[in-house]
């Protein structure tokens, strides 16, 4: 698995707390020099047994259809090159509306097979508030030249649990998205506040618990309804679209990333990047055999696939695993256990028990 990381932006929204910086030519040009010379030298190195490639970011359709091609062309020199079976791109709405089905087509004739689009919400209100660069038209706009380009496989990305969104438009952001585009995928992530964020500084108050478990609760609701299988804490997808590049990150697959901030795993050992667009250099961690065993846990138990029953009762205490299970909040069944979709919202409290 490949990640390449994008660390440019048009505007900052204010709930983020990723390094990125503003996208400028000058800025551009240096990252992809910083980038493509990382790439070449790595030739030699192990991205693991998936074959997929992700662009995250920041925001990488900042970056022309020419500036992928000259970073495919470096994953190609270093032995990475494609075909890859998932190739997805992270996009700004926006910069799909602006740039137009010209854009999609020529990202889509380089190989990518799955744009990722971070709709966020469609309430205007709230998209101004989120300082947005897309209106909810244009963010449905944007989905519907994805569609018309023939994109065969699309995630949205939606936020909830915010002070001020009501149920009401919740749910309604939900059905217009759905029933607009029906996208392959949904992720939908709780606002937190993270350090560093314009929400963090504005003394931003978070949301009441009631309201963020009663929008997950009618968000599982919906997305049952659609035909949604919720495969992950914050992932659904239809039938035979789990994202394949991140459900590798859940499996603690090895995984190479490459660009300033950008993380890399080899299976026993976690490496990344200094937050720099170029000039970064390399920082390393060991992970120990307790570690990797907490990770596996956290990791695996966001899924609905769980993990393997006999791990766990080696890994964790016997009365609390019998406790847990008896409480109903985690099943044991085909020799594994995992968290049932109705505990999803307290994983974290589950988790945090077992390890
Ligand atoms: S949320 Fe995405 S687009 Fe917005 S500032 Fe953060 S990285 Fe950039």
């Amino acid at each position: 698995m490949i990640y390449i990381h994008v660390p440019l932006c048009r505007s900052f929204c204010t709930y983020c707390g990723f390094y990125s910086e503003i996208a400028g030519d000058g800025c551009k040009a240096r990252y992809l020099e910083a980038l493509t010379a990382e790439i070449r030298s790595s030739k030699g190195a192990d991205p693991g047994p998936f074959h997929t490639l992700y662009f995250g970011g920041g925001t990488p359709s900042v970056l022309e259809a020419e500036d992928f091609r000259r970073i495919l062309r470096a994953l190609e020199d270093a032995g990475f090159g494609g075909p890859y079976a998932e190739f997805t791109v992270e996009v700004n709405p926006e910069d799909i509306v602006t740039k137009g089905p010209a854009y999609v087509e020529a990202l889509m004739s380089l190989g990518v097979n799955r744009f990722s689009v971070g709709i966020q919400s469609l309430d205007d209100g709230i998209l101004r508030w989120m300082n947005r660069r897309h209106d909810a038209e244009r963010g449905l706009r944007a989905l519907s030249i994805l569609r018309a380009c023939g994109v065969r496989n699309l995630s949205a990305d939606l936020i909830f649990g915010i002070a001020g969104l009501s149920d009401a438009v919740w749910e309604n952001t939900v059905r217009r998205l759905v029933e607009a585009a029906h996208p392959e995928h949904i992720s939908a992530y709780q606002l937190s506040l993270e350090e560093g964020s314009a929400l963090e500084e504005s003394h931003y108050r978070e949301a009441p618990e009631e309201l963020c478990r009663g929008q997950y609760d009618r968000l599982c609701a919906l997305m049952r309804q659609y035909g949604y299988e919720h495969y992950e804490i914050s992932n659904f997808a239809l039938p035979g679209f789990r994202a394949r590049h991140n459900s590798g990150y859940w499996t603690r697959i090895p995984y190479l990333g490459f660009g300033g901030g950008a993380h890399s795993f080899d299976g026993g050992k976690r490496w990344w990047n200094t937050c720099r667009l170029s000039g970064y250099h390399r920082e390393c961690e060991i992970i120990s055999p307790e570690n990797s065993k907490i990770e596996r846990i956290m990791l695996s138990l966001r899924t609905s696939d769980g993990e393997e029953a006999a791990f766990l009762h080696r890994a964790c205490r016997e009365d609390i695993l019998a406790r847990l299970v008896s409480e109903g909040a985690l099943i044991e069944e085909r020799g594994r256990i995992r968290i049932p979709e109705d505990h999803f919202f307290v994983s974290d409290e589950i988790i945090k028990e077992l390890v």
